[in-house]
């Protein structure tokens, strides 16, 4: 299973260094050029799953501390995990779940919401939530090509992807270039 913070395929926001490629090389033609179909049906898979990792940067931090009505402090002690010691990258913790979608059980984000609505899985801090969460699935490594796009489609799975409104490739540069800064 492989979802936006599963540590095995992706989740692969800054510290960032093997996303590789944006898709294609300039001058040529991506194999999304005509765009992509995605609409979230808020089921929550790309947010629970194997141990991973939700990377966000200082003003990711303080956005989303302002958003829960806490300060800082209570927000990195209660919600945020430091990977590779001092001077390391912050990460959102996660819960253990037996709910995520294999059925055998994971982990969640912190912030993965089951009990709000029935039957859904949503984001409890949706308006602040960081730029790896805003861009997927437009991950570099998803838009490989085709291939990588039906794997990651497949393995997390994500319902969304391939189904809904048309994303223009000019939108998609935009998903994939921000996640990837
Ligand atoms: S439809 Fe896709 S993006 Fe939306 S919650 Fe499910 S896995 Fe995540």
């Amino acid at each position: 299973m492989s979802g936006l913070r599963d540590s095995s395929e992706k989740s692969t926001h800054p510290p960032a260094p093997s996303l590789g490629g944006r898709g294609s090389l300039p001058g040529t033609r991506e194999w999304y050029a005509d765009g992509l179909r995605f609409e979230c049906t808020q089921c929550g898979n790309c947010c629970t799953g194997p141990p991973g990792f939700v990377w966000f940067n200082e003003a990711e931090g303080r956005a989303m501390a302002a958003a829960l009505g806490v300060s800082e402090s209570e927000f990195y002690t209660r919600h945020a995990r430091r990977e590779g010691g001092v001077g390391g990258h912050w990460s959102l913790k996660e819960r253990k779940t037996e709910k995520d979608s294999g059925g055998g059980g994971g982990y969640d984000c912190t912030f993965l919401d089951r009990e709000s609505i029935p039957g859904k899985a949503i984001c409890g801090i949706y308006h602040a939530r960081p730029t790896q969460c805003r861009t997927w699935p437009f991950w570099p490594e998803n838009l490989k090509s085709e291939s990588s796009w039906q794997r990651v489609k497949r393995q997390t799975p994500c319902p969304g992807m391939s189904r809904g409104p048309l994303i223009t490739i000019e939108q998609i540069r935009i998903q994939r270039d921000r996640s990837s800064l």
